[in-house]
């Protein structure tokens, strides 16, 4: 089917799931790894190997990945070369840059990692950047900010640029700009047929909709062209506030929001914090409500006054505000950089209001006994409400707000985090808006909980894109559709 005709009528709309890996029982000779070892530039490793495990490592060390083969990509031409031999044998393909995001065990796969692909292009004259499968965004901050120039990072700079975009992409200058997708020129792509082809609002415009937004279930992203915004910094602010003062900070927190401009990007999180050495002596080991603010406009000094009636809602234990640059976005939300095992799960909602406050203090306020490191609300709307100038497939505008619960992932509470995760999520269900974020759906039931992550006729557009350029299905990890 070619992508411009129109969906038959019977076609599902529900995205489905791939057959079990050990359904399509991969079987290949040692010789044919050894031919592809000759076809590709970096490094094949096969199941038993010495320095599969070290290849294939997660960020997120809660999902290790137990591919068939892995293969180190160097190049768009060995991305092609990976997907073809996958392909003739039978294989699914998987991908993974940073492993910030993996979903499950890409078991039985063929797992391309990127992170050698490291080209970096800044254009100054024209405000893009080239960006290549394995950069991520803290290259990108550093390299933009010598011209005065930044790109729509999220929350720490260690995560991909390319799987974060692809998702989305929710930062602390999303309302002012929109989604790092909205800012996507063009993109270069693998898909299932093994062909490397160019992306933009000309050329193939379907797939270009589809791909931003889409995740990675379209095929493997080799490079990204991305329009870099002129931010050269922001008044920010990373504020603890005391435990005891949580309810009181976060009730002002509501009644703040709806005065701020869209140039301000902002969210709160109620953190339980470990006892651990990276972090400052007053919040270890402590209950604390973080607050996270970016001010990215012109105005002299009003960055500082938006800011001024949060200051003083409550006891500060922690942290700064004032002038940073945008490479030093990190510092606002101060997330962890190490590797480590986390089990999350996100959901929209419509605002926030007395009862929602109340709702969310009665199941995770500082005297509720749970094992969740962060609930964190992120406002939204402003330019991450508004479609694209080149319209894409992401999913979330509806969102008032972001929320997100993350806890640990390990053994011990391998039940009892999720369990409670849902049930924080689930308190405030009166105010869940429709459809998710993908980077933030985190632990999901199925495809059709992707699918409801989009608006329907979006679901719809996606399943039929997808079962065009690809229709076995060959990538199917992570949880994109
Ligand atoms: C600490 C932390 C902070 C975060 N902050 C934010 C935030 O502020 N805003 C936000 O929107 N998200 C945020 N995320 C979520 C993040 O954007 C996603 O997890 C994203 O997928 C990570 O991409 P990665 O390449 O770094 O991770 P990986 O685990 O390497 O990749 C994750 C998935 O991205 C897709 N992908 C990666 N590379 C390619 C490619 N070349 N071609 C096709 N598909 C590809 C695949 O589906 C892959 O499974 C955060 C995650 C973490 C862990």
């Amino acid at each position: 089917m070619s992508l411009s005709q129109p969906r038959e009528p019977e076609q599902p709309v529900l995205l489905l799931e791939a057959p079990p890996l050990a359904a399509r029982a991969p079987q290949f000779p040692a010789a044919d790894v050894d031919r592809l070892r000759a076809l590709v530039h970096g490094p094949v490793y096969g199941a038993g190997d010495d320095g599969l495990a070290a290849e294939v490592a997660t960020w997120n060390v809660a999902v290790q990945h137990t591919p068939a083969i892995a293969v180190g990509a160097t190049c768009a031409a060995d991305v092609a070369a990976a997907v073809s031999w996958a392909v003739g044998h039978g294989l699914g393909v998987a991908v993974q840059a940073t492993g910030h995001g993996p979903v499950r065990d890409a078991a039985g796969s063929l797992l391309i990692t990127t992170r050698r692909m490291r080209g970096l292009s800044v254009d100054p004259g024209r405000r893009t950047a080239r960006v290549e499968a394995g950069v991520t965004w803290k290259r990108v901050l550093e390299a933009a900010a010598e011209f005065g120039l930044t790109g729509l990072c999220g929350s720490s700079s260690g995560v991909g640029v390319v799987g974060y975009t692809l998702g989305g992409g929710l930062g602390p200058l999303g309302r002012r700009y929109g989604f790092a997708a909205d800012h996507v020129r063009a993109v270069e792509i693998v898909t299932a047929d093994g062909r490397l082809r160019s992306l933009s609002a000309e050329s193939e415009p379907e797939l270009f909709w589809a791909v931003r937004g889409g995740k990675g279930n379209l095929g493997v992203v080799t490079a990204l062209e991305i329009e870099l915004v002129p931010v050269s910094g922001v008044h920010a602010g990373s504020i603890f506030f005391a435990a005891e003062d949580m309810a009181e900070v976060l009730h002002a927190f509501r009644r703040w929001v709806p005065t701020l401009p869209e140039e301000v990007g902002t969210s709160v999180a109620i953190m339980r914090l470990p006892d651990l050495e990276f972090l400052p002596p007053p919040l270890r080991g402590r209950t604390a409500l973080h607050l996270r603010y970016a001010y990215c406009g012109e105005e002299p000094g009003e960055g500082e006054r938006l800011l001024a009636p949060m200051q003083d809602a409550g006891e500060v234990i922690a942290g700064f505000s004032g002038a940073i640059g945008t490479d030093e976005m990190d510092s606002i939300h101060m997330d962890p950089v190490d590797p480590m095992p986390g089990w999350e799960k996100g959901q929209l909602l419509t605002g926030l209001t007395a009862e929602g406050v109340e709702a969310l203090l009665a199941v995770a306020g500082p005297q509720a006994q749970i094992p969740l490191t962060m609930v964190e609300l992120r406002l939204m709307g402003g330019a991450l409400a508004r479609q694209a100038a080149v319209p894409n497939a992401v999913a979330g505008r509806d969102g008032a707000f972001s929320m997100l619960v993350l806890g640990p992932a390990v053994p011990e509470l391998a039940e009892v985090v999720p369990a409670v995760g849902r049930g924080v999520l689930d308190a405030l269900a009166p105010w869940k808006a429709p459809g998710a974020m993908i980077n933030f759906l985190g632990d999901v039931s199925g495809p059709e909980e992707v699918a409801a992550a989009y608006p329907p006729g979006v679901a719809a557009r996606l399943a039929e894109v997808k079962a065009a350029v690809d229709p076995d299905r060959v990538f199917s990890f992570g949880h994109a559709v």
